[in-house]
C-alpha cells in the first residue's frame, strides 16, 4: 500500500477515535461512539496488515482468532459487578503489549549490534518501564479487586522513599544502557524487574475508596506506554490511540479524583493509602434503625409527587435494574416525577449505575448528575436509595475523621423521607458506618433490592 494512503488511513481511523471519544460524552450517543471508535480500530487493523515487515500472517490470524475468542467469551460471561477486575487486566494486557513491543525492539537491535538514534532509544525505554508498571500495578488491582489479596491498603514506614529511590535506579539503569555502545543485556533486564517491582508497590497501598482513580490512572499509563510503542515502530494511528487513551484517562483519573476529593498530584505521587484506614468514621452504638413494611413503603411511593432514586453499587449486585424502573413507571402512572440521581463513583467503575439504567431502559434524561440533582432533595417527597452507601454519607460532609471526609455525596438525607433498600447493615466499599441509616427520616426495607422492589411493584399496583 502506498504509504500516502496508508497514512490517510491512519488518519480517518483516528478522527473515527476521537469523535468516537465524544459521542461517549453523554449515555445518549455513547453506543454510537463505541461503534464509531471500533470502526476506526478495525480500519488501522486493515492498514497495519498491509505492512510491509509482517513476516507470517499465520501467526497474527492465530493471535486475532485466540484473543478476538478470548474478548468475546469475557464480553459475554463477565458479570457487570466484575467489570472494573476485568478494566484491570485489559489495562495489563496493554502494558504488556507495550512492554513486549518495546523489549523486542531493543532485543533486536542489541543482538544485531544495530545503534538506534537516541530518540527511539529513550521511547523504547518508555515503553517498557510505563509498560511494565502498567502491566505488574494492574494485576495487583486486579488481585485486590477480585479479593485474591486484601483489598485494604498494605503499606509499611518508608514506601514512598522506596519508590522513589527504584524509580531513580531504573531512569540510571536506562540512561547507562543509552549511554554504552556495546551490547549489555543486564541493564535492561534490571530495568524491567525494577519497573515491575515499581508497579506493585505503588499499587498495594492504595484501598478503599480510592480503587478508581487507581484504575483510570492505570488505564492512562496503557495509553502512555501505547504511544511511547507507536514512537519505537513508527506507526502514527498508535501515537494518536496512545495519546487518547492516555489523556482520556488522565482527564477520568482527574474527575474521579475531584469526585472522591483526592487531588491528583496526591495520587500522581502516591500517597493513596494515607487517608484510607482500616474501619475508620464513627461507631453506630447506641443508635437506632427504623425498619419499614414494603406496604408502608409502597403507600410513600405511590402518592409522592416527587420520587429521587439513589441506585448504587447494591443495585448492580441484585441486578434490579428493570425492577427499578418497573416501580418508577408506576409511580409516574400515579402522576409522581421519578428521578435517578447518579453519583459518579456509585458502584464499582465510573459510568456503572448510567450502564446498568441504560440496560433497563431508563430514559437518559431521568438520569441526572450530582451537582443537578442535590438542590432537588429538598422538595423530594422520597429519596429511595437502592443498594448505595457511601455515596449517601452524610460523614463526608461532616466528621473530619471519617476516610471519606471532603468527598462531595448525593443529598439523599436532605428528603422528605428516605427509604433504603439493603439487605442488612453491612457497610459499604469504605468499609464505614453511615449515619443515614439512623437518621429519624430513614426508614430501612431489608432485603435483596430485586426481592424488594418487587415486593414494591406488586403492593403499588395493589393499591
Ligand atoms: P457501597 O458504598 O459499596 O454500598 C453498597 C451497599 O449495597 C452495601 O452497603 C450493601 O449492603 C448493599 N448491597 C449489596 N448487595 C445488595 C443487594 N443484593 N441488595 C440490596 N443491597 C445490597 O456502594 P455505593 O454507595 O454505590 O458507593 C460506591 C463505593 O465504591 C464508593 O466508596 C466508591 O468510592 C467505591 N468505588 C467506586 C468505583 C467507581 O468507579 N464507581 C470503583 C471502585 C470503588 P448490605 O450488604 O447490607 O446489603
Amino acid at each position: 500500500m502506498p504509504a500516502s494512503l496508508e497514512q490517510l488511513g491512519y488518519l480517518v481511523a483516528a478522527v473515527l477515535f476521537i469523535l468516537g471519544l465524544k459521542r461517549l460524552n453523554t449515555p445518549a450517543t455513547a453506543r454510537s461512539g463505541n461503534r464509531l471508535s471500533a470502526v476506526g480500530m478495525l480500519l488501522a487493523i486493515v492498514i497495519t496488515l498491509f505492512d510491509r515487515a509482517i513476516l507470517s500472517y499465520g501467526v497474527i490470524a492465530a493471535g486475532l482468532l485466540v484473543g478476538g475468542a478470548v474478548g468475546l467469551w469475557a464480553a459475554r460471561v463477565v458479570k457487570m459487578t466484575s467489570m472494573p477486575q476485568m478494566v484491570a487486566l485489559l489495562n495489563g494486557l496493554g502494558g504488556a503489549a507495550s512492554l513486549l513491543v518495546g523489549g523486542a525492539e531493543f532485543l533486536r537491535a542489541e543482538l544485531l549490534g544495530e545503534q538506534l538514534p537516541l530518540e527511539t532509544g529513550i521511547s523504547i525505554a518508555l515503553a517498557i518501564i510505563i509498560g511494565a508498571v502498567t502491566l505488574s500495578g494492574s494485576l495487583v488491582a486486579w488481585a485486590k479487586l477480585q479479593e485474591v489479596i486484601s483489598g485494604r491498603p498494605i503499606t509499611f514506614p518508608g514506601l514512598q522513599a522506596v519508590n522513589a529511590t527504584i524509580f531513580v535506579v531504573i531512569l540510571a539503569l536506562s540512561a547507562y544502557q543509552l549511554a554504552t555502545p556495546e551490547a549489555l543485556l543486564w541493564p535492561f533486564y534490571a530495568a524491567v524487574t525494577l519497573s515491575l517491582l515499581l508497579g506493585v508497590l505503588l499499587v498495594i497501598p492504595i484501598g478503599g475508596a480510592d480503587m478508581p482513580v487507581v484504575i483510570s490512572l492505570l488505564n492512562s499509563y496503557s495509553g502512555i506506554a501505547a504511544a511511547m510503542t507507536g514512537f519505537v515502530i513508527g506507526n502514527t494511528v498508535l501515537i494518536i490511540a496512545g495519546a487518547l487513551v492516555g489523556s482520556s484517562g488522565i482527564i477520568l483519573s482527574q474527575i474521579m479524583c475531584r469526585a472522591m476529593n483526592r487531588s491528583l498530584t496526591n495520587v500522581l505521587f502516591g500517597a493513596f493509602g494515607a487517608t484510607t484506614t482500616s474501619g475508620g468514621g464513627r461507631s453506630a452504638e447506641g443508635l437506632t434503625v427504623r425498619s419499614i413494611s414494603a406496604e408502608d413503603a409502597a403507600v410513600q411511593l405511590a402518592y409522592a409527587r416527587l420520587v429521587i432514586v439513589v441506585p448504587g453499587y447494591g443495585l448492580a449486585v441484585a441486578q434490579a435494574q428493570q425492577q427499578v424502573r418497573e416501580l418508577a413507571e408506576l409511580v409516574e402512572k400515579r402522576g409522581g416525577d421519578v428521578r435517578y440521581a447518579i453519583h459518579p463513583v456509585a458502584g464499582r467503575m465510573p459510568g456503572h449505575m448510567n450502564v446498568l439504567l441504560a440496560e433497563a431502559n431508563v430514559p437518559y434524561d431521568k438520569l441526572f448528575d450530582m451537582e443537578d440533582i442535590n438542590p432537588e432533595f429538598e422538595r423530594a417527597d422520597v429519596a429511595l436509595v437502592v443498594g448505595a452507601n457511601d455515596v449517601v454519607n452524610p460523614a463526608a460532609r461532616t466528621d473530619t475523621s471519617s476516610p471519606i471526609y471532603g468527598m462531595p455525596i448525593l443529598n439523599a438525607d436532605h428528603a422528605r423521607s428516605v427509604i433504603v433498600l439493603k439487605r442488612g447493615m453491612s457497610a459499604g466499599f469504605a468499609g464505614i458506618e453511615n449515619d443515614l441509616f439512623y437518621n429519624p427520616r430513614t426508614s430501612m426495607l431489608f432485603g435483596d433490592a430485586k426481592k424488594s422492589l418487587s415486593t414494591l411493584i406488586s403492593e403499588v399496583k395493589a393499591l
